[in-house]
């Protein structure tokens, strides 16, 4: 664009890259705004064991926007997460998340609940986060066991040792890793004994093509029996259809989540869900 401007012109953007970035700012500012009004909910996907009772759920961000109405984090955590707006939503995450668990906690039914948060590897990179990530748990009243935080393969893969100090700080107070989206990232099994991890998210991708697919169903089988081996949890992300759950029953997989089972929804409803369909042992 900056050549076919002419020779007489100088100029850096074309106007669709502008609009792109003025887009970005504007997106960028009603961001922290939305952080100061508040406009954050987590939805609650359950999580299920192999009797299909209920023993959890990830919280999903949604942002409740006052005009575009409810938005996915697809829309807004990758800009959040070029900036330090990510610690203050993941803050936000963590306080809601520790209330909800620290609410059920004084209910008998859903006291054994656990919840899964997301963490951006900027959070987790953060100097404070393990001080800060306590605070919050602890000025919510809520048990740290039944929480449990999902990283990506990424975030592991960048200041390791730091990273490692910090969460086995956090796994003293009885917090729980799991890596998100299993064997899609940086495929080093080295480093999965070096962290204090409890559980891996077997990747949607798999799930999808694990019918129709024999390499994959190969994977399914290969990353449940390395996380037996490693006397780690699994479970699989994204189930959809009842054929899958099936063949993931056949492949060994003992813990399910995806839409065939239940969607991300409000609070409220997962509790009434949960109520009626939760793990009572065990
Ligand atoms: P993720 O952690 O891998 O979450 C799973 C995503 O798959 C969610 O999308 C969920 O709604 C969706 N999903 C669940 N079941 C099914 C299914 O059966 N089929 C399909 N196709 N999809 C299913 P969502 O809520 O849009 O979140 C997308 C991503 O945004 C998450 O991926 C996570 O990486 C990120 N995210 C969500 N909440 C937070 C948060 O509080 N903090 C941070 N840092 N990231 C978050
Ligand atoms: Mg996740
Ligand atoms: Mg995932
Ligand atoms: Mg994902």
């Amino acid at each position: 664009a900056a050549k076919s401007a002419g020779r007489n012109a100088i100029r850096f953007f074309d106007p669709a890259m502008q609009r792109m970035i003025d887009e970005r700012a504007r997106l960028q500012d009603e961001l922290s705004h939305a952080v100061e009004r508040g406009e954050f909910v987590l939805y609650y996907q359950p999580q299920f064991d192999v009797e299909q009772k209920i023993v959890g759920a990830e919280a999903l961000l949604r942002w409740q926007h006052p005009l575009r109405g409810l938005l996915a984090p697809g829309s807004f955590i990758p800009l959040a997460e070029t900036s330090d707006l990510i610690v203050r939503l993941g803050d936000i995450v963590l306080r809601q998340a520790s209330e909800r668990l620290a609410a059920w906690s004084r209910m008998p039914a859903l006291a054994r609940l656990g919840i899964a948060v997301n963490v951006s590897a900027r959070q987790m990179h953060d100097e404070d986060f393990v001080a800060r990530s306590l605070g919050i748990i602890r000025a919510a009243g809520a048990d740290p066991s039944r929480l449990s935080m999902e990283l990506t393969e990424s975030l592991l893969a960048t200041d390791i040792e730091a990273t490692i100090e910090k969460m086995h700080s956090l796994r003293r107070e009885g917090v729980c890793f799991s890596v998100d989206d299993f064997g899609t990232g940086f495929s080093s099994l080295s480093y999965i004994q070096r962290f204090p991890l409890s559980s891996l998210k077997i990747d949607q991708s798999f799930v999808a093509t694990c019918v129709d697919n024999p390499r994959s169903a190969g994977i399914v089988e290969i990353v449940i029996g390395l996380a037996d081996r490693l006397g780690l949890g699994h479970i699989a992300e994204g189930v959809e259809t009842a054929v899958q759950l099936e063949q993931l029953k056949a492949l060994g997989c003992r813990a399910f989540q995806g839409y065939l089972l239940g969607w991300p929804m409000p609070v409220e409803e997962f509790e009434a869900m949960a109520l009626a369909r939760v793990a009572t042992s065990g």
